[in-house]
């Protein structure tokens, strides 16, 4: 299917849990996850109406930016970010999904130009194979992010876990939606945090029912390759 009918379909979607949820559409963002695709499958994103990439990887997000920069077109690095990849990423990359270490957040402090818009990322479900903090060490990280002049907290990220089970993934993404709620009510200047990255192919409907006001989606919308 071509990624113009695959969109019109997770509109669709995406409306319907934003009725039922009582949210407005417009307050969702799709991200077009293209790590999987070539420029060529991506640009049919951006001629599709899509205007927020997201890649994994630096080389992908610079090659994609190369390709499909435009008026109108953010980037967003999605995947995790090690300190000395820092450099290379801050010039294309318009938010960064994935902080979740002090070390890091020194680094986009030293390195970077301007202000960085940021997600911080949280573990949720506390898997051990996940990145991210977890719930209860969140606030204070934020917190301590005060001095930093070069980061914005925009919003929390959240990878949900692999599973079927509606009523888990449901609770991971309220959990996310609460916690992003106390963080916006502190009135940090540096923390506005009115953002929530959470949902993918699998599970997108559910996260914007909880909340999400970007989805983060790759293999419905553009496929894979290979
Ligand atoms: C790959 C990836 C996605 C998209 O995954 P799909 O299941 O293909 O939609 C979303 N978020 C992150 C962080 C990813 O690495």
């Amino acid at each position: 299917m071509s990624v113009a009918e695959n969109l019109h379909i997770i509109q669709e979607k995406i409306n319907a849990s934003c009725l039922k949820a009582g949210r407005k559409a417009s307050e969702v963002e799709v991200i077009a996850v293209t790590k999987y695709v070539n420029s060529q499958r991506a640009k049919e994103a951006v001629s599709a109406g899509i205007r927020h990439i997201g890649e994994n990887r630096p080389e992908g997000l610079i090659e994609k930016y190369e390709a499909l920069k435009e008026d109108g077109v953010s980037f967003h690095f999605i995947g995790t970010l090690q300190s000395r990849k820092v450099k290379m990423v801050l010039p294309y990359a318009d938010y960064i999904h994935s902080l979740d270490r002090l070390s890091l957040a020194k680094e986009i402090e030293k390195r970077a130009e301007q202000s960085v818009k940021c997600f911080v990322q949280v573990n949720v479900s506390g898997e051990a194979t996940k990145h991210g903090l977890s719930m209860a060490e969140t606030v204070p990280f934020i917190e301590s992010l005060q001095t930093f002049s070069k980061i914005q907290v925009v919003g929390l990220m959240t990878m949900a876990p692999q599973t079927d089970d509606e009523s888990l993934l449901r609770s991971v993404f309220r959990k996310l939606k609460e916690l992003q709620c106390d963080v916006e009510a502190k009135g940090w200047a540096h923390a506005p945090c009115h953002e929530l990255s959470m949902g993918m192919s699998g599970d997108y409907t559910i996260a914007v029912e909880e909340g999400a006001t970007f989805v983060r989606i790759g293999t419905a919308l553009v496929g894979k390759e290979g």
